[in-house]
């Protein structure tokens, strides 16, 4: 018999797609299933984090990605004024769309935050969006209202309703690639770790 919360565990789709993580779903999913620290954990109706491996084992939170150096290299830029650089780095295939810093604030968030419209318009341009909120519920609309930079504050409500489509886009967008990135986090981890180890 199998586990039972295969059907919506997500580490047991891992499992069956990657060839080098079979054993997993061998040892725990279609064995001892009830030896598995996730089963355990879902069977008293608690939430069971993703980072937590079915032989008890928790991964930490890796050191900065590419992605999370370079997220930094830019918010230095943005807060710096420097729009030729913020540009630039845009040029060279940065994506607008996963640089988030930690409290989940936007690119577009720093450079209202300090006023720049320049950067502002690059950063709208290069499809950073507004519609994006952070952990305190603010979007980059509220900042520029907040800190009292009309200007800015005009060109992003503009955007916004020249851009209705984007409002569904900037939650969807956002989860999905937080889980997509813990999700292969978890399975390079696994790879290294030993099923059979307590
Ligand atoms: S990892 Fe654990 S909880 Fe998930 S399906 Fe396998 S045995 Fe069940």
């Amino acid at each position: 018999m199998s586990c039972s919360h295969s059907v919506d565990c997500p580490l047991f789709a891992q499992f069956a797609m990657e060839p080098a993580l079979a054993v997993w779903k061998q040892h725990y999913c279609d064995g001892d299933f009830t030896k598995c620290a996730r089963y355990q954990i879902g069977l008293k109706g608690s939430v069971v984090p993703l980072t937590l491996m079915p032989n008890g084992k928790m991964i930490e939170r890796k050191a900065k990605t590419k992605e999370e150096l370079g997220g930094t290299a830019l918010f230095n830029a943005i807060l710096k004024g420097r729009a030729s650089m913020v540009k630039s780095m845009f040029a060279s295939k940065m994506s607008s769309v996963q640089v988030i810093s930690s409290d989940g604030s936007t690119p577009l968030m720093a450079a209202v935050s300090i006023g720049n419209l320049e950067i502002v318009n690059i950063l709208l341009e290069a499809g950073c969006n507004p519609f994006k909120t952070n952990d305190n519920n603010i979007n980059a609309l509220m900042v520029a209202e907040k800190k009292n930079f009309p200007d800015c504050a005009q060109v992003i409500k503009n955007f916004m309703e020249a851009n209705p489509e984007l409002k569904g886009q900037a939650t969807e967008a956002t989860n999905n690639i937080e889980v997509e990135d813990e999700i292969k986090g978890v399975v390079s981890f696994l790879k290294k770790l030993n099923p059979f180890s307590r």
